[in-house]
């Protein structure tokens, strides 16, 4: 090839490649080189090729969805279909069109919104673990053709009841499936019914304070649990509103009236999870504060304490990650460098359990170093109220006043906006601070907060020891609260804050000083009792910086966890609008409303239902009763939530083995004791692996009806 130019080769290329492609029949002109003396730009190439690619965004409708599992973000998500199949999904960009009932709208900076998760849920739909129809354990169907006969130890064998897992699902129409169902809770309600009910159950072997709660109803060993149900009011919780339906067939059993007809037992949710924040409520009355994730933007200093807001708040990550953009500082609690530390200012590494100890020491290094908003705690927090140093009992106004009369007005906030009876006020009564105007005590209601209390004049002391002379003539010594938390406080001095935490020092240091200067403040906590081995302590010492320096109740302060079970709130009852979501789960069956234009005010509420926690069940299906050496049989679990036998499982949404704890002992134990366990969901689960029958649900894509979440 020496002496042949580009020019040439190419040429020849040509040549020769024709040459071998005429010899194998294939057109030439495919392989023919491009004429190298002409510009291969000047003509124009065919491009239909790029159609193919193009049309695979081709779409022939849309339509928005919500996502809705656990994480409880829910995002609306488009949907873009073609042949009648979601091919894609994607965002919307419309949140800022989305108005309450009042016209407030959103603003743009919710757009994007969704997650991997999300945007891929289509693959879920269509995947090969979807449920697309009723299947039947081949043993338990045998079981329920034979009559649904006492299980003795052979026939539980012979049905594979105690083999679960191992037995073949075959497919069973919508009809039989509910058929079967339906006689099954007959037969079972009916077998441990009454008398002979309970004595069976005891030959069982269960405990018999557990038979005695089932007041000799079989229908209170039917177990239902609406999975998650604030992710679907009336899908999921719905399961409750059968169970509570169950009366109805308590009263042809056993023959009793509505009055004394008992349904089955409700499984909980969020308690058995324990993803409450404890401490929540001994601070401020409400079960969990939560604030909506666009709050976090107003934040200045941003504490995440064991609080992974990068990966758990998927969609919702982007506000704080804003906060960084706009100079805010983030300072991350834990014990572990994670995802979160690594966008931190700081991070504070703390020895599991220890976090209380260390809002403590915070806290004193704050009243220390005057690093605090005295107008703000006077105003208000508590820390002014007086204590008597005798019983460590607040000050009740009647105490000190003789024949006092409260000032609490019935159409003040307390009363008419939180919903205080006079019994509660009765019960509570009034509190007192120490006057520094008139240097003596005085009585305030729980009206008299901020503005008010000026207005009215109060001048409280926060800090100091008073003699007291109460109106049975004898003498206490009362002090603020302020004071009292000093004396506590002294434990949590510095050196012995960071001993116990194994947090340095000067970063403890740095974590008060902050708090004390930057404004809003806001402290991020990860959950509850699931999480923390001190969840009541540790939630109620983060709120004592935030008291200190006015962090609360305002944009981008205060102190939250995130589960969501904030949402409870929303749909509890009122005398004002009626039983709430109590209307939708605990309608009374024997009542029940028909009117389709009737108020939900107008709905009458009956559980005939009673809660129990799943952990009974999952903890060998015992209450927690014990035979000690010393003082015999001891009932630790009492009356009010001892659990009855289960017999029989129907759960929605919500993977129970997945959930419990050492599910083998669940699987090979509890179980094969369980004469139905029946699963709803979207797909296949642990649970449904383990169950007898599993029912195809909806996803949140393929809604057709409307859904509260
Ligand atoms: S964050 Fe993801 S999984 Fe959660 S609701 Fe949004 S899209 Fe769905």
């Amino acid at each position: 090839m020496t002496g042949m130019d580009r020019r040439d080769f190419l040429r020849w290329m040509g040549v020769g490649a024709g040459v071998a492609a005429t010899e194998l029949g294939l057109p030439l002109r495919l392989l023919a080189a491009a004429d190298p003396d002409q510009n291969p730009l000047a003509g124009s190439v065919a491009r239909d090729w790029e159609k193919i690619y193009r049309d695979q965004y081709k779409y022939d409708s849309t339509f928005d969805w919500v996502c809705s599992p656990n994480d409880t973000h829910a995002c609306r998500v488009r949907a873009y279909v073609r042949n009648g199949i979601v091919t894609r999904l994607g965002n919307t960009y419309d949140y800022q069109t989305y108005a309450d009932i009042y016209g407030n709208k959103a603003t743009a900076n919710w757009n994007p919104r969704q997650c991997a998760k999300g945007y891929t849920f289509h693959r879920v739909l269509y995947g090969p673990y979807r449920l697309k129809h009723p299947i039947v354990r081949k043993g338990w169907k045998a079981w329920a053709d034979a009559g649904f006969p006492d299980l003795t130890p052979e026939l539980k064998s012979k049905y594979l009841f105690d083999r679960r897992g191992e037995d073949e699902f075959i497919q069973i129409s919508w009809e039989d499936a509910l058929r079967d169902i339906a006689k099954a809770l007959v037969s079972i309600a009916d077998r441990y019914s009454g008398e002979k009910g309970k004595e069976r159950l005891l030959a069982q072997g269960y405990q018999p304070e557990m038979v005695e709660a089932t007041g000799g109803a079989g229908t209170r060993c039917i177990k239902m649990r609406g999975g998650m149900g604030l992710l679907g009011v009336i899908g999921k919780y719905g399961m409750y509103r059968l169970n509570n339906s169950l009366a109805i067939l308590d009263t042809i059993i056993r023959r009793v009236g509505p009055k004394d007809a008992k349904a089955g037992r409700n499984w909980s949710n969020y308690t058995w999870h324990g993803d409450q924040a404890p401490g929540h409520p001994w601070v401020h009355g409400l079960q969990a504060s939560d604030c909506d994730f666009n709050d976090l933007r107003f934040s200045k200093l941003i504490i995440m304490d064991g609080k992974n807001l990068v990966e758990n708040k998927l969609t919702d990550s982007h506000w704080f990650i804003e906060c960084m953009e706009r100079g805010a500082k983030i300072v991350v609690i834990a014990p572990e460098y994670g995802p979160p530390s690594t966008k931190a200012d700081y991070w504070i590494p703390i020895r599991p359990q220890t976090d209380a100890a260390l809002w403590l020491g915070v806290t004193r290094l704050m009243i220390e170093n005057r690093w605090y908003d005295e107008a703000f705690i006077k105003a208000f927090t508590d820390f002014p109220l007086l204590v008597r140093t005798d019983t460590l009992q607040r000050l009740r106004a009647h105490e000190v006043f003789s024949g006092y009369r409260s000032s609490l007005a019935p159409d003040g906030p307390s009363m008419k906006v939180q919903g205080l009876t006079p019994e509660q006020h009765a019960r509570l009564g009034d509190y007192v601070i120490w006057d520094e105007k008139t240097n003596a005590p005085r009585a305030l209601t729980r009206d008299d907060v901020g503005e008010r209390m000026a207005k009215k004049g109060f001048a409280p002391a926060l800090a100091g020891t008073f003699k007291i002379k109460l109106v049975d003539g004898k003498e206490a010594e009362v002090a603020t609260l302020w004071t009292l938390y000093q004396v506590h406080l002294r434990d949590y001095d510095l050196d012995t804050v960071a001993e116990i935490t194994h947090a340095p020092k000067e970063m403890i240091r740095q974590l008060a000083q902050d708090i004390g200067a930057m404004k809003p403040v806001a402290i991020h906590q990860g959950e509850g009792i699931n999480h923390w081995f001190h969840a009541t302590e540790m939630n109620r010492a983060a709120y004592l910086p935030l008291m200190l320096t006015g962090n609360i109740g305002k944009p981008g302060a205060g102190c939250h966890t995130w589960a969501g079970n904030y949402k409870a709130a929303l749909f509890q009852g009122s005398p004002w609008t009626g039983p709430g979501f109590k209307g939708w789960v605990a309608e009374d069956p024997f009542h029940p409303t028909l009117d389709p234009n009737a108020s939900g005010k107008d709905v009458e509420a009956h559980a005939y239902t009673k809660d129990e926690e799943p952990a009974y069940w999952n903890h060998g299906d015992l209450a927690l009763i014990v035979n000690t050496p010393k003082f015999g049989r001891r009932n630790f679990t009492g009356e009010s939530h001892m659990p009855t036998p289960s017999k029989a499982i129907i759960f929605s949404n919500v993977n129970l083995i997945n959930n419990a704890k050492w599910a083998y002992g669940v699987i090979k134990n509890v179980n094969p004791n369980v004469e139905m366990i029946v699963a709803i969901d979207i797909q296949m689960t642990a649970s449904i692996e383990y169950a007898d029958l599993a029912l195809p649900a909806n996803s949140w894509l393929e809604f057709e009806g409307l859904e509260i979440t």
